[in-house]
């Protein structure tokens, strides 16, 4: 079981800030910017590979909870960004699938340091 299952479970807490029958959104607990949230299945997909046919539905309304939360945190006109990490190389350090919401101020792009371009 993951720390974001626990969380599902409420067996550790944390600032849930949108709630339906298949997902939750939380705060990121290190936060990268003034509005850090992640948004969860409480299906245990391990990750965003793990997703069948099947799960088409629950990925899109992953993406639609993403723009209501980006909505009631205020980043919906100022812009925001949306990731999902994918395994080691992705950065993916929690093995159940999460989309970061990342907003309130300008973000750069590329996100990688000349180091990380370079391998
Ligand atoms: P990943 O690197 O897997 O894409 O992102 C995992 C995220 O989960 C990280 O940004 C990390 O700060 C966050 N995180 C890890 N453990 C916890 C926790 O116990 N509570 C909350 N709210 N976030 C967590």
């Amino acid at each position: 079981m993951t720390i974001f299952s626990k969380i599902i479970n409420r067996e550790i807490p944390a600032k849930i800030v949108f709630e339906n029958d298949e997902l939750l959104a939380f705060r990121d607990i290190n936060p990268i910017a003034p509005v850090h949230i992640l948004v969860i299945p409480k299906k245990p997909l391990p990750n965003l590979s793990a997703a069948e046919e099947g799960d088409c539905l629950l990925l899109g309304r992953l993406l639609q909870a993403a723009t209501i939360v980006a909505e009631q945190e205020g980043i919906a006109e100022t812009g925001y960004r949306t990731v999902i990490n994918n395994g080691d190389d992705g950065g993916q350090t929690v093995d159940h699938l999460h989309l970061h919401l990342i907003g309130g101020k300008p973000l750069g792009w590329p996100p990688f340091t000349e180091r990380m371009k370079h391998g």
